[in-house]
């Protein structure tokens, strides 16, 4: 028998929190954010679920690869774009819109057989990816002048729209970096798409909204109206009766206030649960909220069960992004 572990992925709540991105994305198109494998919720089973999107964008042309067997028919980008010269094959053949960050790119792109949306990204602060002044006329320019290029959409990411610096300096300095260049527009994430308004533009790009996470510290997801797209249940297969002072766990971090009786759930990070999910963590035994105590072992972790519970079954719920 397996162990009794199992993360659940609702369908519904995904469409549902689609369909709430789409009521902060007013007339702009929305790229679903789907990579490494849905944020853990199955690449395929999430595309279905988010089947009403406009696109899909993802990360590894393996992932890419399976949607399109998977029948996905709407554009697919690439947010890393190209890594070497064996995926250029691969834009035309699955019809991928790749994300040019670097020159290297667009010299590998002199290979493609047939023409190509890409996005142009331009670093506007975040120093991760992107073309800056120094370069970003020379690449935008190529890119217009390549006779395989279709369209060239202007991007860029933030570094900071669920944070106290927010979008404005990024979004200056995004304006300044393409304002000699046309073309559509995509900036927002989760973050900014619910934050900031004018941040929409042509095309959004939502991920972790979209799985019923808040993106914000301080803003839960309920009050956005979004759903858990995944409940992780197991089962408690041990109890322990504690002496007030009794430590818990590895390294005894946690010290029993009071006598008092735990559970041991079979989840730990093994499962993927996080190690660094401190005491107090919320876990629902029998649907009466509780908390983690002691440190998450490989594949136990600890919830005292709820006073009342009588039956062995305890459900983790996602209560923050990871
Ligand atoms: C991951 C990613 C997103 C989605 O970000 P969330 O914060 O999960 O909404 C959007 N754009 C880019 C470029 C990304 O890498």
């Amino acid at each position: 028998m397996p162990r009794p572990i199992r993360a659940t992925i609702s369908a519904g709540a995904l469409a549902h929190n689609l369909r709430i991105a789409r009521t902060h994305a007013g007339r702009a198109r929305i790229w679903a954010v789907i990579k490494a494998n849905a944020y853990g919720h199955g690449l395929e089973r999430a595309a279905r679920a988010l089947g009403a999107a406009d696109g899909f964008a993802v990360l590894d042309f393996a992932e890419a690869e399976r949607l399109r067997r998977a029948g996905v028919t709407q554009p697919i980008l690439m947010l890393e774009g190209i890594f070497t010269a064996t995926d250029v094959p691969l834009l035309n053949e699955y019809a991928l819109t790749p994300v040019i960050h670097h020159p290297r790119q667009i010299e590998l792109l002199g290979a493609l057989a047939r023409p190509v949306d890409v996005y142009f990204k331009v670093n506007s602060g975040m120093n991760r990816l992107g073309f800056t002044t120094a370069n970003a006329q020379a690449g935008y320019q190529a890119l217009r002048a390549h006779p395989r290029v279709n369209t060239v959409t202007l991007m860029t990411h933030f570094a900071d729209a669920d944070g106290a610096t927010g979008v404005s300096a990024q979004l200056e300095r995004f304006a300044a970096l393409t304002e000699a260049f046309s073309g559509p527009r995509s900036l927002a994430n989760s973050a900014a798409l619910v934050r900031f308004p004018e941040t929409h533009a042509d095309w959004v790009r939502p991920g972790i909204m979209l799985y019923g996470c808040s993106p914000f510290a301080d803003r839960s997801a309920e009050a956005l109206g979004l759903k858990p797209a995944m409940t992780l249940a197991s089962e408690i297969i041990a109890t322990q009766e504690l002496a007030r002072g009794e430590g818990v766990g590895y390294g005894l971090g946690y010290r029993a206030e009071r006598e008092m009786r735990i559970g041991v759930v079979a989840c730990g990070y093994a499962d993927g649960y996080p190690r660094h999910a401190g005491a107090g963590t919320p876990v629902l035994v029998n649907a009466r909220r509780t908390r983690v105590v002691g440190r998450v072992s490989m594949d136990r972790s600890r919830p005292p069960p709820a006073r009342s519970a009588t039956s062995s079954s305890a459900r983790l719920r996602r209560a923050s992004p990871s």
